[in-house]
């Protein structure tokens, strides 16, 4: 494969690439900031070199992301919401010695900035090996230290290949990107984009009234979510405009929120993957979404799922990683001796082969013997109109082994929550402790982090 950025300004130069507030590049013009990019950096920089991504979604990050591949670059993006110290730490982990920064950093690296600061030859444009470690992205750190995963060129081209088939792709499709470039859902769709060859339009400031003006008048068809996100834009009144494909993923979706949804026409699709895959695994279309309400769909073709003995979701497929950047140790537990990515999440697959995910292996509450997923418990709360958030974890129990206790945003009195909750689950599973919180803890990518909910127990 030649870079893609190459062949998409080769094959549609005079069409819309990228669309942000102030600017609306064709492919064209976007190959050549990025070829001058590349350009820049070429003397300092060599093929495989690892180099991190650290600033706000913006055009030049996008064509800091096409000037890498035309390198060869690896590219690490970087969350800008981490403090200085999680930053160096990551910066150390993945071996950094080169930072594209629109800020200063506290750290023992080369700083450059987006652009380009002194103009070089011309770099020639070759075809890449499949292979190649484009990236390198770090997962959201929901469990634990987040872990940089290796992924090919070959993993992302086939993650945007399977979700063209999967989902529909057409020429007028046009894309709105409100989530961050630096985890997986973002930036595989800036790779879609070049790679179908259709519009980008990038917000880097997610608010719910301007997320839907850019739908309306940009006439957007795709955007991914998270449930937070998807919540917030119902309640500001988003419509179906054009949109075809609401990928809602990262976490699990309630039900409340999918449904409401659906009632107004929304093309809700909820889809599982991870950091490790690239992207979608499963997902949900919205023409099964009624009757299989709660699944995340079917594995996406040609990656394959599988349920092992501890009811732990296995993945094996073209865009599965190649492992966790120098370490070893944690690439050779995550994979089955016959190749299977361990996920860590838990799941079913019902007859007709749709997948169900429960929860996180390491967050399952074992109580007195019996299964408790605390995401049907979280959902079970969201569904009590007076909670805005909920959280679920267990606690050690002398009798019991463990007990879900629940945190919860709320104005409803404890009595009624308790109450409403024995309504909706069997006894076992409703909490047997609520606490009340203003917020609670979230990581950049608006998931729960049930980890610190357990350390302030
Ligand atoms: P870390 O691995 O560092 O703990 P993380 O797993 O949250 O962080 P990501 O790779 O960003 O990092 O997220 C993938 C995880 O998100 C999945 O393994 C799964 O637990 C959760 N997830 C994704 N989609 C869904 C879904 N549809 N339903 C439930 N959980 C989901
Ligand atoms: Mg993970």
């Amino acid at each position: 494969m030649y870079p893609w950025i190459y062949t998409r300004a080769k094959e549609q130069p005079d069409d819309l690439a990228l669309i942000t507030d102030n600017e609306r590049l064709t492919w064209s013009a976007l190959y050549t900031k990025a070829h001058e990019l590349a350009s820049s950096w070429a003397p300092l920089l060599s093929r495989g070199d690892r180099i991190a991504l650290y600033g706000p979604s913006s055009s030049s990050y996008i064509i800091a992301v096409h000037a890498a591949q035309l390198l060869e670059l690896t590219i690490v993006p970087i969350n800008i919401r981490l403090s200085q110290a999680e930053v160096h730490m990551q910066l150390q982990q993945a071996d950094i010695r080169f930072v594209i920064s629109d800020r200063p950093i506290d750290a023992p690296v080369k700083r450059l900035p987006f652009h380009v600061v002194k103009p070089a030859p011309d770099v020639l444009v070759r075809h890449m090996p499949k292979h190649y470690i484009q990236s390198m992205l770090f997962t959201s750190g929901t469990t634990g230290r987040p872990k940089a995963v290796e992924q090919t060129m070959l993993n992302h081209f086939s993650s945007a290949m399977n979700a063209a088939r999967h989902t529909g792709s057409y020429p007028d499709d046009r894309f709105l990107v409100v989530t961050p470039l630096f985890h997986m859902s973002g930036l595989a769709v800036v790779y879609r984009s070049v790679i179908y060859g259709v519009p980008l339009i990038l917000e880097p400031h997610f608010s719910p009234n301007k997320t839907i003006t850019w739908i309306q008048t940009e006439h957007i068809t795709h955007i991914s979510l998270v449930s937070v996100m998807l919540d917030r834009l119902l309640e500001a009144g988003l419509r179906r405009f054009d949109l075809r494909v609401v990928l809602t993923g990262g976490g699990p979706v309630p039900l409340p929120i999918l449904t409401r949804a659906l009632d107004r026409g929304i093309p809700v699709m909820q889809t599982y993957g991870m950091t490790e895959t690239a992207s979608q695994v499963a997902t949900l279309l919205p023409e099964e979404a009624i009757r299989k309400i709660g699944s995340a769909g079917k594995a996406i073709a040609p990656t394959e799922i599988r349920i092992n003995r501890y009811q732990e979701i296995e993945v094996k497929g073209p865009t599965v990683m190649n492992g966790y950047f120098a370490n070893p140790e944690a690439t050779a537990a995550a994979f089955t001796a016959d190749g299977y990515l361990k996920t860590g999440d838990l799941g079913r697959i019902d007859a007709d082969g749709y997948l169900y995910v429960l929860d996180r292996r390491s967050d399952l509450i074992i109580s007195g013997g019996e299964n408790i997923y605390p995401a049907e418990v979280e959902a079970a709360l969201l569904s009590i109109s007076g909670i805005t958030e909920a959280g679920v974890v267990g606690r050690f129990d002398p009798v019991w082994g463990q007990v879900p206790v629940a945190f919860i945003v709320s104005t409803l009195s404890e009595t009624d929550v308790r109450q409403e909750m024995e309504r909706l689950l069997a006894k076992y599973k409703c909490p047997v402790s609520y606490f009340y919180r203003d917020t609670l803890p979230r990581n950049a990518n608006g998931k729960l982090i049930r980890r610190q909910l357990k350390e302030s127990l």
